[in-house]
Formats: structure tokens, C-alpha cells, sequence
């Protein structure tokens, strides 16, 4: 098989990079996945393929397109690149350094206007650049995944910036104008083997990025009220079945279960929209009232629950307390208008010997039912030696 040359190589990277665009760009127009990064990922190798066919096919490029063109073209792309990256890591859309680069290298270039563009800046340029991508996936993706893991996705920019930081030197201080990796066809077809690798590697890493976006915020869903971002009753459930277990080896729990009163009345008088945001503001409550380790799931309807791992059931009596005092004094503010919003409590430590915290929950369902029947507004707390609840109503 006859070995490819430099330009075959080159023109393979261009489709590459072509193909690239169009799959960030579907991502935009059809799925709506991280619009702002894939746009400018999109915009960026649509930028690549000029400078691709210019500096590697300079025997078949038209000279009429001329090598100043190409080379902004791919400034501008690996700076679209790095903002783009940055998008899609969700880090601080910090454009600072990005702009100093491009802006430095830009001024470089064009200080050596009579002799073509000054490729070393280029390159140096593009070599910051691609490092700067390197360093994003690694600070954004290590909250997210394993360390191996955001150091092999961020290798390919990794590779590339180092790879452009020998070719620099190599252009300044090397063979005078092309440096060791231009002079030879042998040497230009390695450079553009190099480079369809790192294409390849790179568009691999940052579609393996948004799959694995796609798929902790499916997981994400699986576990959360859409309304409210509380806990779904099924992730509820587990994180209560967890702590179960450690109630076998003697630490204390509770629940403070709560049920919205008269629910149905804010939805038949002021309207539906009404009523959620009843529920928005009693999880803004609850939130103010707990601790960053606290569990708060969504059980029902108008019906909710925390889950308060290392607290006995007096302590729990007291966070129900505040809770209920809370919502006295803040009702909804709707419309300009306040609407009182209560709520009945039960409240009971986890009781060993329940493995899924079934009987807890029914227990504690009980008692938010006798609350109920005592009038609403109150808190009831179980009581082992009466074998009834004890009702607590805060002053
Ligand atoms: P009680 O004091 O006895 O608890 O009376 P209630 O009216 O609060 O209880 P009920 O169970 O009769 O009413 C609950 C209502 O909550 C019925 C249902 O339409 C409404 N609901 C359930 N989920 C939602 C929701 O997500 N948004 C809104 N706006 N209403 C909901
Ligand atoms: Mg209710
Ligand atoms: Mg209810």
C-alpha cells in the first residue's frame, strides 16, 4: 500500500473537521444539546478547514486565496475552541485570556506583513490555546467524574498543545523559515498524521463530554421532583434505606413529614400556577430550615418529607417547630396579595428493625393524619410509651 502523502492526510483532517461542524451544528438545530458551546465548536472547525487545505496543500489551494486568510481563519478557530470548551464545561465564561492571545498573536502576525504571515506567533498562539482547553476539562470535569477519566478526555488538547509548542521551537530556532517538521515530504506527511490523530482524538473527547452531560442529567431526572428539584419518593426512598442501615448500628434519625392543609383551595381559588407556586415557596421554606446533609423529598402531591441523618426526634420536633412557625409567617405572596399557607406535621425517630424505612414512613404518615384530625397547623410527635402521637402546636 503506498504510503498517504501530506496532502491526502491534510484533506482527510478537512472532512474530518467538515464532518465536525455539522454534528455540533444538529446538536444546536435538532436537540438543543449545550446550544452556546456547540455553536461555537460548530463555528470553530468550520474555521479549521481553510487553514487545514491552505497549510498543508499548498501545491493545490488556489494562491488566490492567499495564506492571510487561512491564518486568521485558524487563530480564530482555536480561539471559538476554547470558549466553546469552556461553555460546555460549565465554567465561568471568562474571556479574558483567550482575547489576549488571540490578540497578541493577531498583532504578531501582522507585524510581519511584507514577509507573510509570522507562522511561529501562529503557532505559539494555537499551542496556548489548545493548553487552555486542556486545563478547562480538567478543572470542570473533576467535580463530575473520576480523575482518569477528565485527565484521558483532556490528553488529546493535552497532546496537541505540546505537539504546536515543539513545532514553535522548532520554527524559531530551527531551519529558518519552515522548521524540521515542514522541511521534508516525509516530515510534512508525520505532521499530518499527527494532526488527523489529535482531530480525531479531540472530536472523540468532546462528543464523549456531552454524552456523559446527557447522561448525568438523565440520571439526574430519574432522582428529582421536576416541579421543585426535591427527591422523587423512589430516590427518597433509598437515601431512607441507606440510613436504615446505620440505625442497625445504633445512630438515631428522624423524619419530619409535612402535608400542605387545605391544598385543594389555593388551587380552586387562585388557579393551578397558584399552587405551585405554593409549593416552591414551602421547599424555599423547608430549604432555609435545614441542614446541607438533610434529605428532602417530595412524596406526594402537597406532601413532603426530611430526612435528617444523626438528629434524635426531639431535635426533629424542634426543626418541625420552626418550620411550622415559619409558614405561618410568610404565607404566598401572590399577585401582589398575601395567601396563608400551613402545613401539618409528624415527626418520628427511624426505628431499627425496618430495613427499606417502610414502617417509618407509615408512621409518620399516621401522625401528619392525626395532626389533621386535631385541627392542622400542628405538629405531631410520636410517642413510643402512649403508642399515640404527642401534638406539639408552636405559640
Ligand atoms: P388537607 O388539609 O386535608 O391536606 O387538604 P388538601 O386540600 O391539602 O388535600 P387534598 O389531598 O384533598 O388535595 C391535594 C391537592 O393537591 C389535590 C391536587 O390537585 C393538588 N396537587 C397535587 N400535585 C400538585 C401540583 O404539582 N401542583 C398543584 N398546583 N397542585 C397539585
Ligand atoms: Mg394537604
Ligand atoms: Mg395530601
Amino acid at each position: 500500500m503506498p504510503p498517504f502523502d501530506a496532502n491526502t492526510l491534510s484533506l482527510v483532517t478537512a472532512v474530518v473537521n467538515g464532518f465536525m461542524a455539522l454534528v455540533w451544528l444538529v446538536m444546536v438545530r435538532s436537540f438543543r444539546i449545550a446550544p452556546a458551546a456547540s455553536r461555537l465548536l460548530s463555528a470553530a472547525y468550520f474555521l479549521f478547514i481553510p487553514s487545514l487545505l491552505c497549510l498543508q496543500c499548498q501545491s493545490w489551494w488556489p494562491s488566490a486565496f492567499g495564506i492571510w486568510p487561512q491564518s486568521f481563519c485558524s487563530l480564530a478557530g482555536f480561539a471559538l475552541m476554547s470558549l466553546g470548551v469552556r461553555r460546555l464545561m460549565r465554567l465561568r465564561q471568562h474571556w479574558g485570556d483567550v482575547a489576549v492571545i488571540t490578540g497578541a498573536a493577531a498583532l504578531l502576525m501582522l507585524s510581519g506583513a511584507g514577509a507573510g504571515p509570522n507562522l511561529p506567533a501562529l503557532v505559539l498562539a494555537t499551542a496556548l490555546l489548545s493548553l487552555l482547553c486542556a486545563r478547562d476539562i480538567w478543572s470542570g470535569g473533576r467535580a463530575l467524574q473520576a480523575a482518569w477519566l477528565t485527565a484521558l478526555l483532556a490528553l488529546p488538547f493535552s497532546l496537541t498543545g505540546l505537539l504546536l509548542l515543539a513545532r514553535t521551537a522548532s520554527l524559531w530556532w530551527l531551519a529558518g523559515a519552515e522548521g524540521f517538521f515542514m522541511q521534508g515530504n516525509a516530515d510534512r506527511a508525520t505532521l499530518a498524521w499527527l494532526y488527523l490523530l489529535m482531530t480525531l482524538m479531540i472530536a472523540l473527547g468532546l462528543v464523549s463530554i456531552v454524552v456523559m452531560r446527557l447522561i448525568a442529567r438523565i440520571h439526574y431526572m430519574t432522582l428529582r421532583d421536576p416541579l421543585t428539584d426535591a427527591l422523587n419518593r423512589r430516590a427518597f426512598g433509598a437515601e431512607l434505606q441507606t440510613l436504615q442501615a446505620q440505625v442497625e448500628r445504633g445512630h438515631q434519625h428522624s423524619l419530619v413529614m409535612l402535608d400542605v392543609d387545605h391544598f385543594k383551595r389555593i388551587n380552586d381559588r387562585l388557579g393551578h400556577a397558584a399552587g405551585d407556586a405554593a409549593l416552591l415557596h414551602l421547599v424555599a421554606v423547608l430549604q432555609v430550615n435545614m441542614r446541607e446533609l438533610d434529605r428532602l423529598g417530595r412524596l406526594g402531591g402537597e406532601e413532603f418529607c426530611l430526612l435528617l441523618p444523626h438528629t434524635s426526634q426531639q431535635d426533629a420536633s424542634r426543626v418541625a417547630q420552626r418550620i411550622c412557625e415559619a409558614l405561618r409567617q410568610q404565607g404566598l405572596l401572590w399577585q401582589g396579595a398575601s395567601v396563608p399557607l400551613t402545613a401539618s406535621f409528624g415527626v418520628v425517630a427511624c426505628q431499627p428493625g425496618d430495613p427499606q424505612g417502610d414502617s417509618t414512613l407509615a408512621m409518620a404518615d399516621w401522625l401528619v393524619y392525626r395532626a389533621k384530625s386535631a385541627g392542622r397547623d400542628r405538629i405531631c410527635v410520636a410517642d413510643p410509651d402512649m403508642m399515640l402521637g404527642r401534638m406539639v402546636t408552636p405559640a
